[in-house]
C-alpha cells in the first residue's frame, strides 16, 4: 500500500481514510487522534477525541467538559484498531502526555511524531525511537544552527544569575503548557529549593502536572504578594506577560525568556530579554537528523517548522523526503497570549 494511501494531509488536518480519523485536526472532524495537549494540536469540537489521560485531561482544563462528543484515553504501547488499520501511541518527549502515533494499514507503518524531542526532561516520558516506513516530522528548529546544548547548564546561569542581584526579582517568561513545568522541574533539581512563584495563567496546568506525580517543590501564586518581598525570588509568566504591565509589581526585574530561539541573539534583543535560556522542548537539528536517521525510515515527510534544510537533509542521505505543507500549527516556543481575565493574574 502507498504511504500516501493511509495518510494524506487535508486542509483539516493529516487525514486517514482507511482509518476514518484524523491526526491533530484543525478543523472539527468526526474522530480526532490527538498528539498532546497544546492548543494548536488540540482543538475543541470534535465528535471523538483519541489521546493519552494527560491529553484529555489538559484539553478539559482548556476547553471545559464538553470539549468533544466523547472521549477515549490511550495508553502509550496500546494497540487500538481502527478501521482497516492499527493504531499505537508511543512516548513523543515533548511535553507531559505527549505521543508519536504510529498507523500501520497490511505491511506499511507511519509514525506522526507530533512536535518531540529527544532531551531529558523530568516532567514527561522520554522519546521513543519508533521504526518505521515512514517517519513524519516536525522541523521547528531544522536548522544547523540550532543546537540547544544542555538545558541544565542554562538554568545554572539563571541561578547564578539570582545569586548575583538578590536586590532584583527574576522573571521567567516559559510557555505555560510544558515549558515552565520543566523548568521548575530543572530548577529543582540543581538545588533550589525556596518558593517558586507563578504567574496566574500558569496556576491550573502546573497544579495539574503535580496531580500526576510531578514533583514541584513549594509554589506560590505572585499575585497579591507585597514587591519588596520579591526581591531575590524567581517567577514563571507566560512570555507575553514578561514584557507589559503586569512586571511594576517585581523589583527592578531581570527579564529571562526560556526558549530554543533564544539561540540567536538578535530575538533576544528585540524582545528586551536580559537573560536568554536556550531551553526548547522540541528537538534541536541534531536531534531531528538523528532521530530521522533512528527510525530506518526511507521516507521523511516534514512539516511545521523550516521544512527545506531537513529536506535536503534527508535527499543527501538517500531517503525520500517531502515537506508537508500543513497549515494552522503554531509555534508555542514563541508566541503565547495570555486570555483576558488572566492578564492581571
Ligand atoms: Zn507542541
Ligand atoms: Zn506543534
Amino acid at each position: 500500500m502507498r504511504p500516501q494511501d493511509i495518510l494524506m494531509p487535508v486542509p483539516a488536518g493529516l487525514c486517514c481514510e482507511p482509518g476514518g480519523f484524523h491526526i491533530d485536526p484543525v478543523r472539527p472532524v468526526d474522530r480526532a487522534v490527538i498528539t498532546h495537549g497544546h492548543s494548536d494540536h488540540a482543538r475543541p469540537g470534535h465528535g471523538a477525541v483519541l489521546a493519552t489521560q494527560e491529553t484529555l485531561d489538559m484539553m478539559r482544563l482548556r476547553y471545559g467538559d464538553d470539549f468533544a462528543k466523547t472521549t477515549q484515553a490511550v495508553r502509550y504501547g496500546e494497540e487500538i484498531q481502527l478501521g482497516d488499520v492499527r493504531i499505537k501511541f508511543h512516548p513523543a518527549g515533548h511535553v507531559l502526555g505527549s505521543a508519536q502515533i504510529a498507523v500501520t494499514c497490511k505491511d506499511t507503518c507511519i509514525v506522526a511524531s507530533g512536535d518531540y524531542k529527544d532531551a531529558a526532561d523530568p516532567t514527561c516520558t522520554p522519546f521513543e525511537v519508533v521504526p518505521c516506513d515512514v517517519f513524519i516530522t516536525e522541523a521547528t528548529f531544522g536548522l544547523p544552527v540550532f543546537r540547544h546544548g544542555d538545558a541544565a547548564d542554562e538554568v545554572k546561569k539563571l541561578l547564578a544569575s539570582v545569586a548575583l542581584f538578590p536586590e532584583r526579582a527574576h522573571l521567567v517568561g516559559a510557555y505555560s503548557l510544558g515549558k515552565a513545568q520543566r523548568v521548575i522541574a530543572l530548577l529543582r533539581e540543581a538545588g533550589y529549593d525556596a518558593p517558586i512563584y507563578l504567574h496566574g495563567a500558569m496556576e491550573k496546568i502546573t497544579y495539574y502536572y503535580e496531580t500526576r506525580g510531578i514533583a514541584l517543590g513549594e509554589l506560590r501564586p505572585a499575585k497579591g504578594v507585597k514587591k519588596a518581598d520579591l526581591a531575590g525570588t524567581i517567577t514563571l509568566a507566560p512570555p507575553s506577560a514578561t514584557s507589559d504591565i503586569w512586571t511594576r509589581r517585581f523589583p527592578d526585574p531581570v527579564t529571562a525568556f526560556a526558549s530554543g530561539w533564544m539561540r540567536v541573539r538578535a530575538r533576544a534583543r528585540q524582545r528586551g530579554i536580559e537573560l536568554p535560556l536556550v531551553i526548547s522542548d522540541h528537538a534541536d537539528w541534531d536531534g531531528l537528523t538523528a532521530t530521522i536517521a533512528a527510525t530506518g525510515a526511507g521516507e521523511v515527510w516534514v512539516t511545521h517548522g523550516q521544512e527545506d534544510a531537513l529536506v535536503h537533509w534527508c535527499k543527501s542521505r538517500g531517503l525520500a523526503a517531502r515537506p508537508l505543507d500543513l497549515v494552522g500549527y503554531g509555534d508555542e516556543e514563541e508566541h503565547e497570549t495570555v486570555a483576558a481575565d488572566e492578564a492581571e493574574a
